[in-house]
Order: C-alpha cells, then structure tokens, then sequence
C-alpha cells in the first residue's frame, strides 16, 4: 500500500512547526533578559511583549533594584507597552515570559487584554495560569488569552535553579 500524505494535516503540522519556531525565537529574548537580571543579582525573570512585526516592550526583573514588590517582568513591559502605544488595550500582544505568571501579572495580562500568553517554566508555588489559578483561562473575568506553556522550558527553570542554588550556597558560607 502506498501511504499518501493528507495535504491538509501536512500543512496544519507546517503551521505548528513555524509558530514553535516563532515561539522559540521569542523566548530567547525573554531569556537574555532574564541573563540580565541575574547578573544584576535579580530573581532570572525576562519577559518580551510582541506584536507582528516584533518587539514592543521588554522588561526583566527589577524587584531587588527598585525595592518594589510589584516590579515584575511583564507589569514592567506591560506598562511599557501602553505607554508606547498610548492605550491600555493590548489585545494584538502575545507575552512571551520565562517563568509562569504570578496573580498579580496573570491579572494585569488580563487587564491589558493580552491576546496570547507564552512561558517556559511552570512555577508550582506562585503560578496563576496553569499552576495555582488559571486566571486567563477563567471566563467569569471578561477577558481571557491562550496559553501555551513550556517553551524552552529547561533553559528557562535551569537559570532559576541555578540562581537560587548559588544563592544558597553563598548563604551557607
Ligand atoms: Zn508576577
């Protein structure tokens, strides 16, 4: 028997391959920032809001820095974002993000009515999109995205873990 390919699943595997491709791309610009902020002895947390023709805001985690318990990657691009845009409603925006949202940015991606939300690693103690909460998947909020978790999902956890294991060894001396 001769296996003929269907065209039409040959294209939709296409499509998922490009948009990986796409989200992967995006993703390691997250994770250079999330390079930065370890270097500047932040939590690694890099987070890049994209629309179709590339990067509209970026941020990474300033919370030691500021001494600000909400500065947050995405609620600093975010806020970023509308104010390049000039308007709150950012709902042509993917945000692309190393670490799972926590409430607080999984409530301001639904604020800003983000259109799609992509992270890498899974945060089991803090996480709201899938983790803890789905806020964003929740359709009593009058605004939800897709999700697509798991992107670069080791290069994203790795930094955390080592970030946290080099802060507990230099704690230990
Ligand atoms: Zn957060």
């Amino acid at each position: 028997m001769i296996h003929v390919a269907d065209p039409a699943s040959e294209d939709a595997r296409r499509a998922k391959e490009a948009r990986r491709a796409e989200d992967e791309r995006w993703m390691r610009e997250a994770l250079r920032l999330a390079d930065e902020a370890s270097a500047a002895g932040e939590v690694p947390i890099g987070c890049v809001l994209v629309d179709s023709r590339g990067i509209v805001a970026s941020a990474r985690n300033a919370r030691e820095a500021d001494q600000d318990p909400t500065a947050h990657a995405e609620l600093i691009a975010l806020r970023e974002a509308a104010r390049v845009r000039g308007t709150f409603r950012l709902d042509d925006l993917t945000c692309y993000v190393t670490l799972e949202p926590c409430a607080m940015c999984a409530g301001a991606l639904v604020l800003g009515r983000v259109r799609r939300v992509v992270f890498g690693a899974r945060d089991a103690k803090a996480g709201a999109v899938v983790s803890l909460y789905g806020i964003g998947q929740d359709t009593r909020l009058n605004h939800t995205f897709s999700v697509t978790r798991g992107v670069l999902e080791d290069e994203c956890g790795g930094r955390l873990s080592r970030f946290f294991a080099a802060l507990r060894a230099r704690g230990k001396k």
